[in-house]
């Protein structure tokens, strides 16, 4: 591509909002084959509400909702402050936590009133050892209608199951509908419940999932759609994405993210809409067609 066609692509993409930091991944953009999204934060809007709590025989639902909040007071994860809004509106008082700590990828876990409590995805309290047979028929329900279940335990029993759900993104639909016609292949990267994923991924259409993934684990996801498919790209907004975001022939990153996925990434979404994916790849393809 001479400079002056490479220039006139870059900029009616900048008129689109979409901004590339190297004037390659115009090139890049042209050979991919499949196209990797992050789901919170990117085929989702990220701000996931709470829509499912049950205790267990004994426990009491304010109660626990609030010492599940006082723990996730702490954290700094979407999941958190939807939790967290839930037990405000609730007018619930929080209690003291002590000992907190979060176990990435899995929850989060502190102590209050000497007793412990541990909140996240069932492979975090499964790992300890916990049985959580008797939320399984409510955990497959959830997970079918897209919702992510989450499980608290208190002093090492599983005390409530709870679902987060979180709105998928206007034009993240369109977006996958064009990327198909455009004929690359669609896929999902995250760190969410598998039954969950797939829930959305089949709602949307996309062709392939990997869920459960934890942070450092992207990467690796990235390399097997890369030599199951050919030239991979990827979108995310995430802190945990930047190295994906790195890794991929072409990384997007979401404007509205973090400072570390944008210094990450080859091209940067400023409006966040997806719709734009699917338009960089046209201009790219125009491009590149001129100069032949
Ligand atoms: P993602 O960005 O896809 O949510 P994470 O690695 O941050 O991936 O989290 C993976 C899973 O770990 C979440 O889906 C959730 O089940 C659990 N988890 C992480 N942080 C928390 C938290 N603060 N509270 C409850 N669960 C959590
Ligand atoms: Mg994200």
């Amino acid at each position: 591509a001479t400079p002056t066609s490479i220039m006139v692509g870059t900029g009616r993409a900048a008129e689109l909002g979409v901004l590339f930091r190297k004037g390659e991944a115009l090139q890049a953009l042209r050979g991919v084959k499949v196209i990797a999204f992050d789901k919170t934060g990117t085929l989702t809007e990220g701000k996931p509400e709470l829509t499912d709590l049950q205790v267990n025989e004994g426990f009491d639902k304010d109660e626990v909702l609030a010492q599940i909040a006082s723990v996730e007071q702490r954290s700094e994860h979407p999941i958190a402050e939807a939790l967290l809004a839930a037990a405000r509106e609730r007018d619930l008082n929080l209690p003291e936590v002590s000992e907190f700590d979060t176990v990435t990828g899995m929850g989060v876990k502190a102590k209050i009133d000497g007793v412990r409590v541990e909140v996240g995805a069932d492979r975090y309290l499964k790992s300890l050892d916990m049985d959580l047979s008797v939320f399984a028929d409510t955990a497959h329900k959830l997970a079918d209608e897209g919702k992510t279940p989450l499980y608290a335990a208190i002093d090492g029993k599983p005390a409530a199951i709870l679902a987060v759900a979180d709105r998928i993104k206007e034009g993240t639909a369109d977006a996958i509908t064009a990327l198909h016609e455009q004929g690359l292949k669609v896929a999902m990267i995250t760190g969410d419940n598998k039954g969950t994923a797939e829930a959305i991924a089949t709602q949307l259409g996309i062709d392939a999932v990997e869920a459960e993934v934890m942070p450092d684990g992207k990467v690796e996801a990235l390399e097997h759609l890369r030599q199951q498919h050919g030239t991979v790209a990827f979108v995310g907004d995430g802190i945990n994405d930047a190295p994906a975001l790195a890794a991929a022939d072409v990384g997007l990153a979401i404007g509205t993210g973090t400072d570390i996925a944008i210094e990450a990434a080859d091209v940067v979404l400023m409006r966040g809409d997806l719709r734009a994916v699917p338009q960089a790849l046209a201009i790219s393809h125009a491009t590149l067609r001129n100069i032949r």
